[in-house]
């Protein structure tokens, strides 16, 4: 069988750095492996317009800003398939259709769901195609016959779902969509990186994000303004090192050789963890050493992407090619399913 890899982003504001560990680093390098016979990356555009219909100006000013930072990070056009959710109509037609086998309870179970629900306050004003988006999604993986999905935590319930649905759709019509299988981020800190505020989960949606496109000032005035530990007050205090979003990003960011050139005293994070751990390590100089570190990290994203954002016309270009690529493959795949269902009434007529 086929290694396929599709994955996405919502166009629903510019990429962060949790999606650079918890999913597009992750890309780029399954991408380079060569593992892989295709890799499709699609920008959700149509899942955005979920609960951003009101504001569908937004939703298009980013998919050039999310089509930036891929390339900036490392996508590369000519082994991956970059393409727009909404251009293929067909996924709109295999939502239709999965939709029957999955039930509102069910939706309204998936815990992912149900934290996004409550984080955007919805209640009785709860549009329809945010409920079913998970529904949504399975059609986008199986149109391509995905096998690996690489994913933040956060996605692991959309998952779920899809093979649920892939297995029902399995059964009652014969095999033909394939069950995908989530890639989680190796690193523990990168599974779901906290907002700079502290917050959970790093989030366009909380407005408490690094930005890869961010300026340097920005990053620095960002990191330094971060949320600790609250009851780390003197620099003799111990501190909590385990939910400190500073030293969950240095878990996730910092590299022992960066120790060395920027914080010598330390040989590597688990010294300096230990050292704020018992106390005599201040916020000051763990937020400066992770400044350097991001800026070390973010500088040649960011410069790539200056160089990109200079020809916009050449991205949509690549688009349009990306996404009547990832049309023709999931017009295939739908007529496969319209066959297992017995709904192909005309196809002998072509
Ligand atoms: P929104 O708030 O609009 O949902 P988002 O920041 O959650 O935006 P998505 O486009 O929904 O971003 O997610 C894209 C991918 O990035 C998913 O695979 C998701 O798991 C991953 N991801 C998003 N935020 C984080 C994070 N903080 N840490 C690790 N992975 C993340
Ligand atoms: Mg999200």
């Amino acid at each position: 069988m086929s290694k396929i890899i599709l994955t996405g982003d919502r166009p629903s504001g510019k990429l962060h750095i949790g999606h650079y560990v918890g999913s597009l680093k992750r890309r780029v390098e399954l991408q380079n492996s060569g593992e892989f016979d295709k890799i499709y990356i699609m920008i959700a555009d149509a899942q955005a317009l979920t609960d951003n219909f009101d504001n569908p100006e937004k939703v298009r000013a980013n998919i050039t800003e999310v089509a930036l930072d891929y390339l900036a990070c490392g996508i590369d056009p000519t082994k991956s398939t970059v393409f727009v959710q909404s251009h293929v109509a067909e996924l709109t037609e295999l939502t239709f259709y999965y939709m029957n086998l999955v039930t509102l309870a069910r939706l309204e179970r998936n815990p992912t769901v149900k934290a996004e629900i409550k984080q955007k306050n919805y209640e009785l004003s709860l549009p329809m195609g945010f409920l079913t988006y998970p529904v949504s999604q399975t059609a986008d993986i199986t149109a391509f016959k995905a096998t690996t999905v690489p994913v933040g935590e956060d996605q692991l319930p959309m998952l779920e779902q899809a093979r649920e649905i892939v297995r029902s759709f399995n059964n009652l019509y014969g095999e033909t969509l394939v069950e995908p299988k989530a890639v989680l981020p190796e690193n523990k800190s990168c599974l779901r990186l906290p907002g700079t505020d502290g917050m959970a989960k790093m989030s366009k949606s909380l407005g408490n994000c690094i930005y890869l496109s961010d300026s340097a000032d920005e990053i620095k005035r960002k990191v330094m303004s971060m949320y600790t530990d609250p009851n780390h007050l003197k620099v003799s205090d111990p501190g909590d090192t385990e939910h400190n979003p500073t030293f969950i990003y240095l878990d996730a960011f910092a590299k022992d050789e960066q120790f060395s050139r920027y914080l010598p005293e330390y040989a590597n994070l688990a010294e300096m963890k230990a050292h704020y751990e018992r106390g005599g390590l201040g916020d000051m100089k763990v937020k400066k050493f992770l400044n350097a570190v991001m800026q070390e990290t973010l500088e040649p994203i960011r410069l790539r992407r200056e160089e990109l954002a200079k020809d916009i016309p050449a991205i949509w270009d690549m688009l349009y090619k990306g996404s009547e690529e990832a049309k023709a493959v999931a017009a295939q795949t739908l007529s496969e399913v319209k066959k297992a269902m017995r709904i192909d009434y005309f196809s002998d007529r072509k």
